[in-house]
């Protein structure tokens, strides 16, 4: 009875503190979106860095060609071909490969990573079929997809300004990264230009783009989380070059980075925070992201087991290991709906080590992952409100004209594959936006979108265009 008292007791606090009321959310948009503004005008405190992306041009259907594309950007990378028949044919082929990256490389030399990188993708070059062509004379093109926040300096060049998302490599930082990798495709006998340096959000929006008119936004829910969405060139204050012809430009917020009073941050957050590769840094996305929704729940087991007994007596040793309790696995214990709870059952025999878990610590285990799970998903749908709301598409025209269709791409293997997670998104997105706004709304699923949009944004920043 004492031990259920002490359960209930952290299981409270922990509802407490992770709350996300539907006032709260309103709020942290609010804060996000004059986040943005300061970013926007280049204030120097500002959060969001608001990366201008070189992009103020979308696809527009009518690319041709053949086409590389490479993505860089948490625990896979992944290469793509693809031969594009304009307006007609659209995407005649394509083909991709998936890498994981070797977990040494993400901690190793900046060489080391671009060397794996590029040999890869000079063995996938190398398995180019006959439906794929190139024009005789040509150099191939590749657009490079790379997710970790660069300071951009051409559409094809640019500077890295820090690694996240569990990488932490000497020598990279202030380097430009397509310099690095085609000095290794060099390396590697590979002749192939990069005409694109694109972060995935921006991928993510162009891809999303080529199957959709109507996108204006790209979110990544992944490893990581991160939204880039068109804004008007004139609302940039500090953007100092011509305005583009089109008016507009891809702005990467790198919103991971988000920090705000208004953000619930548990005792758990702020251990998790303290402990990390990065502790300060990545608020939002600490939050939010698959690399953490896991460690948040194991690090609230423990204390359950610490304080309340969860487990029996002793403290199981395999809890205590930062990181043991991955998000896929949390989603999978999550997702258990038999009588039971059988496959949560073997998760925690599996992953906690302790065998024979009664009914009642199933359920509580079910209970975290929900409570955790849906903090992470609402605060990325309040992210998203908030991009509408800077766009002006969150709500009605005042002026009586019908409110226009508008979509969101989304990409990442966490609204992919987690669908509680996406469907509380979703849900939380139409209560914020009412009934009849949410109606003109399509949070669409954008598969390895951001490939193929590196792939777009090399052809239409071809050599030879
Ligand atoms: P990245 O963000 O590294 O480029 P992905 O978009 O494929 O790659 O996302 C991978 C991340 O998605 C994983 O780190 C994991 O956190 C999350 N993820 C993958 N599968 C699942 C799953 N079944 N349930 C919940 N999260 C998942
Ligand atoms: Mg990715």
């Amino acid at each position: 009875a004492e031990r259920k008292k002490k359960v209930a007791a952290v299981i409270e606090e922990v509802e407490r503190t992770l709350a996300t009321p539907t006032a709260l959310l309103r709020g942290i948009s609010d804060a996000l979106v004059l986040e943005m503004e300061r970013g926007l005008r280049g204030d120097i405190h500002s959060q969001l860095k608001m990366l201008i992306s070189y992009v103020d041009n979308l696809p527009t259907g009518d690319e041709h060609g053949l086409f590389y594309a490479l993505d860089l950007g948490g625990t896979n990378f992944r290469v793509l071909r693809v031969q594009l028949g304009g307006r007609e044919k659209r995407v005649v082929k394509q083909q991709y490969e998936e890498v994981s990256i070797p977990p040494h490389l993400m901690i190793g030399t900046s060489l080391e990573l671009f060397d794996f990188i590029a040999a890869v993708l000079a063995k996938f070059v190398d398995t180019e079929g006959d439906e794929y062509h190139l024009p005789v004379g040509r150099q191939r093109e590749l657009g490079f997809t790379f997710s970790f926040p660069v300071n951009q300096l051409s559409i094809s060049s640019g500077t890295l300004i820090k690694w996240t998302k569990g990488f932490s490599i000497n020598g990279t930082v202030g380097e430009d990264v397509v310099a690095e990798l085609s000095k290794a495709m060099e390396r590697q006998g590979l002749d192939m230009k990069v005409t694109a340096l694109v972060n995935d959000t921006v991928g993510t929006l162009a891809g999303g783009r080529y199957m959709d008119n109507d996108v204006v936004a790209a979110v990544i829910l992944g490893t990581g989380t991160n939204a880039a969405y068109v804004e008007h060139a004139n609302a940039i204050p500090k953007w100092t070059g011509l305005l583009p012809k089109s008016g507009n430009m891809v702005i990467n917020t790198e919103w991971g980075s988000f920090k705000s009073d208004k953000l619930p941050l548990s005792e758990y957050d702020k251990a998790l925070d303290f402990e990390s590769l990065n502790p300060g840094e990545q608020i939002y996305e600490k939050l939010i992201s698959g690399m953490y929704l896991g460690e948040i729940v194991r690090r609230i087991l423990l204390k359950l087991a610490h304080d309340a007994a969860l487990f029996g007596d002793v403290v199981p040793a395999k809890l205590e290991l930062p990181f043991v309790l991955r998000t896929p696995d949390m989603s999978a214990m999550h997702h258990d709906a038999s009588h039971d709870l059988k496959i949560l059952g073997s998760k925690l025999k599996d992953i906690v080590g302790v065998a024979d878990t009664s009914l009642e610590v199933r359920y509580i285990t079910r209970h975290i992952c929900d409570i955790v799970a849906e903090r992470g998903a609402r605060l990325a749908a309040a992210g998203i409100y908030g991009i509408l709301k800077k766009l002006g598409r969150d709500k009605v025209p005042a002026d009586g004209s019908p409110m226009p269709r508008t979509v969101v791409a989304l990409d990442g293997g966490l609204y992919e594959h987690y669908k509680k997670f996406s469907s509380c998104l979703e849900a939380t997105l139409s209560d914020l936006l009412g009934e009849e706004a949410s109606s003109s709304l399509v949070a669409k699923l954008a598969n390895d979108g951001s490939g193929i949009g590196a792939a777009l944004l090399a052809a239409s920043h071809s050599q030879y265009a």
